[in-house]
């Protein structure tokens, strides 16, 4: 007797056995798909750096950010040369900074280890910074035409549709990724996987797919149920934290002072404005004063209103308040993370998309 754990019911059978007509969604995807910009490119560099920046971020606003960033390093090698400062300024605004380090590292080990070359074997790939199994699987099947299926957001939504599966535990994903390697072809494996994903982007949206257009309708099992829409069952989101925070532009003749995140920190390795988190409303001179020597271990004197900014990140938001101050420790001994500047060498640092409101303000 076999054990029943490795039993598949009927219905997972069922599953198992339904598979994507690979050839129907290259043709579809050959005739629809965008001109982007990494679009029909071999350079595995480029695909990487590509699908790193694509990332939790809409493919309008990478565009540009790729194709400055490759004139500015057009190899890996370039990347690897590069000092991190540099490479956070051409990130700047794009958010979750932490790719941008890891992608640094990662082209350190492949310079150095590699001769430069972007692995070929997924074993090496996925052990580099930043590489998850998406993202190997998005560069060994588009640049090496390996048979890798990929899995990101948009594709779980076309497979949880197409097999009618309507919540993506973790067993259900373990299916789809089973049918997702029993379709992918030999030929084009690349071409493929794009298509599902293109197909994901233009055709099945999380609203309102358009079905009438679909080149798998007539085999998709959300189709032919009443309401497509609902696969897969959305989840709910968590409310985003606020913070308060408060600044200080402290200024000495025409400098004012910068300070350096701590690299393991959000936002890790920008600038910023010395700031503190305050819980109190109340932002009171004497407040402001006491919490500044307090936390940052600086005296100020005639303090200032500024600006007040508010900022929206992924997963939580800010309201900045902003005051202009005096530093009155001139003794007072700063670290290598603090810098003195002049305005006109701000773009010399990165700094977050809150700051540039606080520049643009001033
Ligand atoms: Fe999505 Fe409709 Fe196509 Fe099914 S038929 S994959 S629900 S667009």
């Amino acid at each position: 007797m076999g054990n029943p754990k490795n039993k598949t019911t009927a219905k997972e059978d069922c599953i198992v056995q339904s598979i994507l007509q690979a050839q129907d969604l290259i043709k579809w995807y050959d005739k629809e798909k965008r001109d982007l910009a990494f679009r029909d490119i071999q350079d595995p560099y480029k695909i990487w750096l590509s699908e790193i920046m694509l990332q939790q971020t809409k493919v309008d606003t990478v565009i540009p950010y790729f194709q400055k960033w490759i004139k500015k390093y057009p190899t890996i090698k370039d990347v690897a040369k590069a000092e991190i400062t540099d490479l956070l300024i051409s990130w700047e605004g794009l958010g979750y900074y932490r790719r941008c380090h890891n992608f640094h590292k990662a082209s350190k080990i492949i310079s150095q280890e590699h001769g430069g070359q972007i692995p070929t074997s997924w074993d090496i790939l996925i052990k580099l910074p930043g590489i998850g199994e998406y993202t190997a699987a998005a560069v060994l099947s588009i640049a090496f035409g390996k048979k890798f299926p990929v899995l990101d957001g948009n594709v779980k939504r076309v497979m949880s549709r197409f097999l009618g599966i309507k919540v993506l535990s973790v067993n259900n994903l373990k299916k789809i990724k089973k049918v997702l390697n029993l379709s992918i072809p030999a030929k084009n494996p690349g071409d493929f996987n794009q298509s599902i994903m293109e197909l994901g982007a233009l055709i099945c949206s999380p609203r309102k797919p358009k079905c009438f257009k679909c080149p798998i309708s007539s085999i998709c099992k959300a189709a032919l149920s009443s309401n497509p829409e609902s696969y897969p069952k959305k989840t709910k989101k968590g409310k985003v934290p606020h913070f308060t925070l408060i600044s200080c532009i402290l200024k000495k003749d025409n400098l004012f002072l910068i300070h350096k995140r701590e690299k393991n920190m959000m936002l890790g390795g920008l600038w910023e404005l010395p700031n503190v988190k305050v819980e109190n409303k109340l932002l009171t001179k004497p407040f402001i004063k006491k919490t500044l020597e307090k936390e940052l271990k600086i005296k100020v004197k005639n303090i200032s209103n500024s600006c007040t900014v508010k900022h929206s990140y992924s997963h939580f938001s800010v309201t900045m308040h902003c005051f202009n101050c005096e530093i009155s420790n001139s003794e007072i001994i700063l670290d290598d993370n603090y810098n003195w500047i002049l305005k006109k060498d701000i773009s010399k640092y990165p700094f977050s998309k809150v700051h540039h409101k606080i520049f643009n303000s001033l």
